[in-house]
C-alpha cells in the first residue's frame, strides 16, 4: 500500500490523461506555451454542438438505431444526452473525441421524465426537449441552473400550448425551471416574432407528434440544422426559402434511423485558423467543418484582414479550410457579421497583430457571455502590447503590426502534410522571429473561449507566456491541448517536485495535486520498487550493482495512475511486498540505477511537458528548476502510523539508507518549501502548496 497520508484513505484517482472524453475532464489549471513554435499540420476539431443537440434529439425519435460520429462532448451536449437517456432512447457513448455514438430510439421506448430533468446552462438543451416532451403523455419538469432559470421560455411555451401542450414556467415570461404536460397535439402555423432556431426547432420536434401540418415561417432565416436532420431521417417536411426567409411544413412521421458525421464546430476551428494566419511559419488545415454562411462569417473578416484562407468545399455545408501566415490589416467588424459573438476573442488577437486598427461594432452583448468577455477581450489585447479600447459597444484594436525582422515564415513550402516545415522559426533567445506580441500572463476568468484565444495570442508572442485558469477549456474542446500538440506545438504546464521520507504523505498529496492542478503524476518509487521487484523475481542479488543496473537500463517500466508495469507484467501490488520493502533501497543506491532511470524520468516529464513528481531525490536532482519544490515530513510517531503495514524495522533501514547513500541522498534541496503533515489535513496541504504554484 502507498501512503494513506494525512489520516486520509486513498480516493480512486482518475486516469487523468485519458480523461480527454469524460465530462469529468481535467485540463491544467495554467499552461505556458513557448515562443516560436509554428502551427503546422490537419486535424479535425470537435462536432458542432448545434448539430450535436440535435442528432441526439431526433436520433431518439427514429425508429432503431442511429449512428453518430464525433459528437460533441462538451457539457451543454452531455446534458442533451443525460436527458435524452431519462425520456427513455439509450445512448452508448463514445470511446474519445471523434468516435462513435448509438442512440437506440423509438417512439415506443420515449415517456415522460420520471425526475426531473437538469439542462445546465444549455439553453438549447431545454427548448428543444421541451418541443419533444410536448408529445409525451405525462409531465416533464426541465431545469437549469442559475443562469438558464434566468433565461425566458414564453418563446416556446406558447407555441407548444397553442398545439395543446400545458407549459409553465415562473412569472409570465415562463422563466425555468418549466413543466411540460404533453399529450395529443394539433398542428399550427408559426411565425415567430423574434427569428429564433431553438423556437423553430422545438415546434417542428413537437410537430412530429401533431395531427396535420404544422409550419413554421422565419422571416429572416435561423440555423437550419434541425430541418437538415429532419430530412435525413426520411420526416414528410418541406423547406421553402423565399428572399430572406424560410418556410418549413412537417407532419406526423416515423422516422429511419440517422447515419451521421456531425462536422466540425466552426468557431472551434477559428482558433487554429487565426492561430495559423498570425504564427510566423504557420499553416493548417482543418478538415470537415460546418460552414454553413450563418457561421463562418470569421472566415470572411479574416480574409479581408488579407488572412491567406482557402476553403474548399464539400457537400452539405461542409467544408475544408486551411489558413497559413501572412501579414494582416486592420478592418471594420459589424456584430452582424458574428450573430453569436462567439468568434470575436480570437479576432481581436488577429486583430492585435495586424496592421493598423480594426473596430468591432456593437458587441456589447460580449458583457453578458460566459464572463464580461468584453472586458477579459481589452485586459487580454492590452497585455499583449497592442492597444486597444472601448468606445461605447465598440472594440477598437490597434494592432502592433508584425514582428520586427518580419520573419517571413517558412513561406513557399509546399501545401499538404505537414512535412519537415516548421524549422525556420525555432530556438531564438531574443525571442521568437517576426514575433507580434509581447509575451504575458493571462487569466481566463473561467471563460473558455478566452482561454483558448489567449493560447492562440500566446503562440504569437516572442517570449514564453502564461495563461491562468485554462482547465475551464474541458467545457467545450476537452481535447485541445491534444490538437495543439498535433500541429506540433508541446504547451507547458508545471513541474511539482515533492520529496520525502516513507510515510511523510507524498502519494495522497501528489494525487490530490494532480487532480486540483490537472496534470498528470509520477511516482519515482514505484519504477525502483519495479527493479527491485524484477531482482527479486529473476533470483538477482539486489546488491549486484551490474546486474541489477542491467535489469534497470534493458526494463520497460511504466507508471500509470493506477497501474504500474514492469516489462509488460502487472505488478501494481507485487512492488508493495514485505519483500520488496527490504531490498527496494539497496537498489535504490546503485548509482547506474539511478542514472537509468532518473533518464527516463525527465523523459516522461518532457513529454508531459510537466507533472507531479515524487519521489527521495526530484527537488534536488531530478528537477533542480521545478517551478514549485516541497519537502514533505510528519513525526516518526505519524509515519510510523501510516506505514503500519510496513515493520518498523524496516522502514527505519529503509530511512537510513535512503539518508546516508552517496549517490543522491534523500534531503530537502535548500530552495524546497519544508511541510510538516503531521495532523493536518490533505486539503490543508494541497491548498497550501496549490498557493506557491
Ligand atoms: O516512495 P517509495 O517509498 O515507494 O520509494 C521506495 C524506495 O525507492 C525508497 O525507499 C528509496 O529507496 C527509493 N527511491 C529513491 N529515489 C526516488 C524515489 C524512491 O531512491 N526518487
Amino acid at each position: 500500500m502507498s501512503d494513506p497520508g494525512a489520516g486520509v484513505s486513498e480516493d480512486p484517482i482518475e486516469p487523468v490523461l485519458a480523461s480527454t472524453a469524460r465530462d469529468d475532464a481535467v485540463l491544467p489549471a495554467t499552461v505556458r506555451i513557448e515562443a516560436g513554435a509554428a502551427l503546422i499540420g490537419e486535424l479535425r476539431v470537435p462536432g458542432d454542438k448545434s448539430i450535436s443537440h440535435r442528432a441526439l434529439i431526433i436520433g431518439a425519435v427514429c425508429e432503431g438505431t442511429s449512428v453518430v460520429r464525433g459528437l460533441s462532448l462538451g457539457h451543454d451536449v452531455r446534458r442533451t444526452l443525460a436527458a435524452v437517456r431519462q425520456l427513455g432512447a439509450a445512448v452508448d457513448e463514445p470511446e474519445g473525441a471523434g468516435g462513435v455514438t448509438l442512440v437506440h430510439g423509438g417512439r415506443a421506448r420515449l415517456h415522460a421524465a420520471l425526475g426531473l430533468i437538469d439542462c445546465g446552462n444549455s439553453g438549447t438543451s431545454m427548448r428543444l426537449l421541451a418541443g419533444l416532451v410536448a408529445g409525451l403523455p405525462g409531465t416533464t419538469v426541465l431545469t437549469g441552473d442559475e443562469s438558464l432559470s434566468a433565461r425566458p421560455m414564453d418563446r416556446v411555451a406558447e407555441p407548444l400550448a397553442a398545439m395543446g401542450a400545458a407549459v409553465a414556467g415562473r412569472t409570465t415570461r415562463c422563466l425555468p425551471p418549466i413543466s411540460v404536460s404533453g399529450g395529443p397535439l394539433r398542428a399550427i402555423t408559426w411565425t415567430p416574432p423574434v427569428a429564433s432556431a431553438q423556437v423553430k426547432s422545438a415546434v417542428l420536434l413537437a410537430g412530429l407528434w401533431a395531427d396535420g401540418e404544422t409550419v413554421v415561417y422565419e422571416p429572416v432565416r435561423t440555423r437550419g440544422h434541425t430541418e437538415e436532420l429532419l430530412a435525413l431521417a426520411g420526416a414528410a417536411l418541406t423547406v421553402t426559402d423565399e428572399g430572406a426567409g424560410r418556410t418549413v411544413a412537417v407532419r406526423a412521421s416515423s422516422l429511419a434511423p440517422l447515419d451521421l458525421t456531425v462536422p466540425g464546430d466552426p468557431s472551434q476551428a477559428a482558433f487554429w485558423l487565426v492561430g495559423a494566419c498570425i504564427v510566423p511559419g504557420s499553416e493548417v488545415t482543418v478538415r470537415d467543418v460546418y460552414a454553413g454562411p450563418a457561421r463562418v462569417g470569421f472566415l470572411r473578416v479574416l480574409s479581408r484582414m488579407g488572412g491567406r484562407v482557402t476553403i474548399s468545399s464539400r457537400a452539405d455545408q461542409r467544408a475544408d479550410i486551411t489558413a497559413r501566415y501572412g501579414p494582416l490589416h486592420g478592418t471594420v467588424v459589424d456584430a452582424a457579421e458574428i450573430p453569436s459573438l462567439d468568434e470575436v476573442p480570437i479576432l481581436a488577437v488577429a486583430a492585435a497583430c495586424a496592421e493598423g486598427t480594426t473596430s468591432f461594432r456593437g458587441v456589447g452583448e460580449l458583457r453578458v457571455k460566459e464572463s464580461d468577455r468584453f472586458a477579459a477581450v481589452l485586459r487580454l489585447v492590452a497585455s499583449t502590447g497592442a492597444r486597444a479600447e472601448a468606445h461605447g459597444d465598440d472594440l477598437v484594436i490597434h494592432g502592433t503590426g508584425g514582428g520586427g525582422t518580419g520573419g517571413g515564415g517558412t513561406g513557399g513550402g509546399g501545401t499538404g502534410g505537414g512535412g519537415t516545415g516548421g524549422g525556420g522559426t525555432g530556438g531564438g533567445e531574443g525571442g521568437a522571429p517576426g514575433a507580434p506580441l509581447d509575451a504575458f500572463v493571462a487569466q481566463s476568468g473561467g471563460d473558455h473561449r478566452l482561454a483558448m484565444a489567449a493560447v492562440v495570442a500566446a503562440l504569437a508572442a516572442r517570449e514564453t507566456s502564461r495563461i491562468e485558469g485554462f482547465g475551464c477549456v474541458a467545457t467545450s474542446y476537452p481535447t485541445f491541448l491534444d490538437d495543439l500538440r498535433a500541429l506540433g506545438v508541446s504547451p507547458r504546464t508545471q513541474l511539482l517536485a515533492i520529496d520525502g521520507p516513507a510515510g511523510s504523505g507524498k502519494s495522497t498529496v501528489s494525487r490530490a495535486l494532480s487532480r486540483r492542478l490537472g496534470i498528470p503524476r509520477l511516482d519515482t518509487g514505484a519504477m525502483y520498487r519495479a527493479v527491485a521487484w524484477a531482482a527479486l523475481e529473476r533470483g538477482v542479488d539486489p546488491a549486484d550493482a551490474d546486474a541489477v543496473s542491467a535489469i534497470a537500463r534493458a526494463a520497460t517500466i511504466e507508471v500509470g495512475p493506477d497501474v504500474v508495469r514492469m516489462d509488460g507484467v502487472v505488478v501494481t501490488h507485487e512492488i508493495r511486498s514485505p519483500a520488496v520493502n527490504r531490498v527496494v533501497s539497496l537498489v535504490a543506491a546503485i548509482p547506474a540505477v539511478r542514472a537509468a532511470l532518473v533518464e527516463r524520468q525527465r523523459a516522461w516529464v518532457a513529454a508531459h511537458g510537466g507533472g507531479v513528481v515524487e519521489g527521495r531525490d526530484i527537488g534536488t536532482v531530478v528537477f533542480p528548476d521545478a517551478d514549485v519544490k516541497v519537502y514533505l515530513t510528519a513525526s516518526a510517531e505519524e509515519r510510523a502510523r501510516r506505514r503500519h503495514d510496513e515493520a518498523a524495522e524496516v522502514l527505519a533501514r529503509r530511512d537510513h539508507i535512503d539518508t546516508t547513500r552517496t549517490v543522491s541522498p534523500l534531503m530537502k534541496a535548500d530552495d524546497a518549501r519544508l511541510v510538516d503533515t503531521t495532523g493536518r489535513s490533505v486539503e490543508a496541504v494541497v491548498d497550501e502548496i496549490v498557493s506557491w504554484t
